[in-house]
């Protein structure tokens, strides 16, 4: 018989009906699909499954010993139940079947093993399987088909179910499929000799003595042992992580066939003329990327370049002089940030590093120096035309906004570089917006910056078709920050002792954040601010308004507390902040500034040494680590209190823990990425869509990664079309068609 094609219908290997359910419920599709479909368990039938793992509401599988079988008559209405408990030896679990009193006759047998299927749920303080499924360990002597095939081999394999189709006949499609590709059970191709099914290039698998496809397939659908589980997973998740470094290293060749004017450094020029005027010392780490991305500018191929670094590292500073750099090669660069509070902020920025440079042409401004130009949303429509009539001729070299900065209507005279600050805030449409506005087919140099730490092999993965720079260690002068959790439930006393905390600060003449997950206008809250919400609500949760009114009546009246939120028109946002920043002995200024998290990124009070996060358990680990960095930006020390009505030893504390612990921002991602789900990490729950990654974690498999990126691009610089490697060509498209591909789109 002809061998089957991965890509036939599942239909070749399973019946109408399970074909159906396969396609409906688990999105399997082909045999390819279905063979791609692991186990997520096995069950050793020498072994009972552990009941007391089940949780209420998933939908699972166990191998478990009937204990007691009996059958009554219904009293509200007619027919029987049959209550039928097994055990595991320790705890026991019950299977209720109506109208089915025939069941427990022979097949339900006091002591007879088999596999239960169905919905754990908790029914009056005993757990159960709804709608159970099952299917028993043959008797000697007896006929049963169903249980034969369940129970034929060694370790039974429990795939990912549903109620209307069971672990046990996917088993069976599986190992019809195994036989249809592979017929004849010949699962050893000679070493060099390929699969016409294997992604993988024979001298990869063998230079890293991976098994074949079809071996490592069929070790962890028909194990005859644990090791060729393990044997068997590891070739796949090689493969996983194979397959995607693969398109990224495809999409990195593509990039460097695209153009891009080289912006080279100018002697004399603006950028010397801006660090003869810096008053500050480059740290090492700035240097260091600074030189990175400056011979990336110097390149006829456009710069992809992430630079990562943690909040108050000085990424705007390395960001300025790449800038800096393209204006004095006859260049624009245009700064985009995610919020006009943010754009504001860094045309202050940028106006306060370069002072008379940012005056160019005007009375008074060096004659070396440029012009600043900004754009945002809610301008008036005067300004605005000046401003893009500045961009347009080409006399402003620096262009500051937000997304404002991408619509049609703005015209560059001849843009060289895009700095993107926060990406996580921007989409693809942003990104490929921009690269199509340098003309002549050329396209800007992009430089995208982020403060949200991201381990090194998620970057890899995500971020796989840029290259990265890391920012390590801060500026000088940086004070340390304390950060406690205050959990007033258990200790009252603590959240008085807080406020006193926040009156001294106020007294030595610093400033103080109060953090709150809501506004607390009206019900839907979230507006531009996205809460990172973790856990359902139990209690009302503190809210901006309410917070703001209860300090100032009650526990800090003696204290000048105002508020910022998102929905604030931008103006009424800019004053909160200049009032906080302003001075002890400013009539105006601000003792306090009850805020949502539009203060989150790269808000600058340095004066602001206190921040008290209420309800703080609402909030996720890195986005309580960016607001945290908000605080002891003017060389005095900080403290941060994160105040939280969760329990003691639930999760939401131990992350609380976990940021009271360290201020390494890159340490508590990790913390946090190992805390969520993988697929949440990479965006594949949000579609319920499937994605490539099965076996492979990319935090836990660091490894695997690594090797397979190097493995990839080996093979990728070859041969870019991978003309020689159909296998992986197909593969890769499956890769594309995923998920997947609108993911690595995001980066
Ligand atoms: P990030 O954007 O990475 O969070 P910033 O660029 O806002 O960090 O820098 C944080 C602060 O450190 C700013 O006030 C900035 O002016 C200052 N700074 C940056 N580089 C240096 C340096 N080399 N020496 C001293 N201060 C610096
Ligand atoms: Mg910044």
């Amino acid at each position: 018989m002809a061998p089957v094609e991965m890509s036939a219908p599942v239909s070749v290997v399973a019946g109408g009906k399970t074909a159906k359910a396969l396609r409906d419920g688990l999105q399997i599709v082909t045999v390819g699909d279905l063979l791609r479909h692991y186990p997520r368990r096995y069950i050793d039938p020498g072994e009972l499954t552990d009941l007391a793992s089940l949780q209420v509401g998933e939908h699972a599988t166990v191998f478990a010993e009937v204990v007691s079988a009996g059958t009554r008559r219904m009293q509200q209405r007619k027919g029987t139940v049959t209550e039928v408990v097994v055990s595991d030896g320790r705890g026991r679990i019950s299977l209720v079947f109506f109208n089915q009193a025939w069941r427990s006759e022979s097949q339900l047998r006091t002591g007879r093993r088999g596999l239960f299927a169905g919905t754990v749920s908790a029914y009056g303080g005993t757990r159960q399987l709804a709608h159970p499924r099952f299917v028993m360990l043959p008797d000697a002597g007896e006929a049963d088909a169903e249980g034969e095939a369940a129970f034929a081999d060694l370790i039974i394999p429990v795939y990912p179910s549903t109620a209307g189709l069971p672990s046990w006949r996917i088993q069976q499609a599986v190992r019809l499929a195994l036989d249809a590709v592979w017929p004849g059970g010949s699962t050893e191709p000679p070493l060099s000799g390929s699969d016409a099914n294997d992604p993988l290039p024979p001298a990869v698998r063998m230079r890293h003595g991976l098994l074949s496809f079809a071996d490592a397939l069929r070790a962890v659908h028909r194990p005859p042992d644990r090791e060729s589980i393990e044997l068997g997973q590891r070739r796949l998740r090689f493969e996983e992580a194979f397959g995607l470094q693969a398109v990224l290293a495809q999409r990195r060749h593509e990039m460097r066939t695209q153009a891009a004017q080289a912006r080279e450094r100018r002697a004399g020029g603006l950028l010397e003329a801006f660090d003869a005027r810096l008053h500050l010392q480059l740290t090492p780490a700035q240097s260091r990327v600074g030189e990175e991305i400056s011979v990336d500018l110097e390149q006829t191929h456009p710069m992809h370049r992430l630079l990562q670094g943690d909040v108050g590292s000085g990424k705007t500073l390395v960001a300025l002089r790449a800038m800096l750099q393209v204006v004095d090669a006859g260049g624009q660069a245009a700064l985009l940030a995610p919020t006009e509070v943010l754009a504001q902020q860094h045309l202050r920025t940028l106006q306060a590093f370069l002072g008379p440079l940012a005056e160019g042409g005007l009375l008074g401004g060096d004659d070396q120096g440029t012009r600043l130009a900004f754009l945002s949303g809610s301008q008036t429509a005067k300004v605005r035309r000046e401003e893009l009539a500045a961009i347009a001729s080409g006399e402003a070299g620096i262009v500051v906004g937000t997304h404002a900065l991408l619509e049609d209507t703005v015209e560059f005279a001849d843009l060289g570089l895009v700095v993107v600050d926060e990406q996580h805030r921007f989409g693809v449409e942003q990104r490929a917006a921009l690269a199509e506005r340098a003309g002549d087919g050329l396209r800007p140099h992009v430089l995208v910056m982020t403060a949200t730490p991201i381990p090194r092999t998620v970057a890899m993965t995500v971020f796989g078709d840029l290259d990265v720079s890391v920012i390590d260690g801060y500026p000088p002068g940086r004070g340390t920050i304390a950060t406690h959790v205050v959990a007033p439930r258990e200790h009252p006393a603590h959240l008085t002792r807080a406020w006193q905390r926040v009156r001294e600060e106020v007294a030595a003449g610093r400033k103080v954040f109060v953090v709150c997950p809501r506004i607390g206008d009206d019900g839907a809250d979230l507006g531009d601010e996205d809460i990172g919400s973790v856990e359902p609500e139990t209690h009302p949760v503190s809210a901006v308004l309410d917070v703001t009114a209860e300090l100032s009546e009650r526990f800090l009246p003696d204290l000048r507390v105002g508020m910022v939120y998102g929905r604030m028109s931008a103006d009424n946002k800019d004053e909160a902040m200049r009032r906080l920043a302003a001075p002890h002995d400013d009539p105006d200024a601000l003792d306090v500034l009850v805020a949502t998290t539009v203060i989150e990124v790269g808000v600058d009070v340095p004066s602001a040494s206190t921040m008290v996060v209420l309800d703080a358990d609402r909030f996720g680990i890195s986005q309580l680590h960016q607001l945290r960095g908000r605080i002891a930006r003017g060389g005095e020390d900080g403290l941060c209190l994160l105040v939280t009505a969760a329990d003691p030893d639930t999760p939401a504390r131990e992350r609380l823990s976990a940021v009271a612990a360290t201020t390494d921002g890159f340490a508590l991602a990790r913390v946090d990425l190992q805390a969520r789900r993988e697929g949440d990490i990479l965006g594949t729950l949000q579609s319920g869509r499937r994605s490539s990654l099965r076996l492979l974690e990319v935090i836990r498999d660091e490894d695997v990664v690594l090797e397979a990126r190097d493995a990839a691009t080996q093979i990728v610089e070859d041969d870019p079309r991978l003309s020689r490697w159909p296998a992986l060509r197909a593969h890769i498209a499956d890769i594309a068609s995923d998920d997947r591909s609108d993911f690595l789109e995001k980066g």
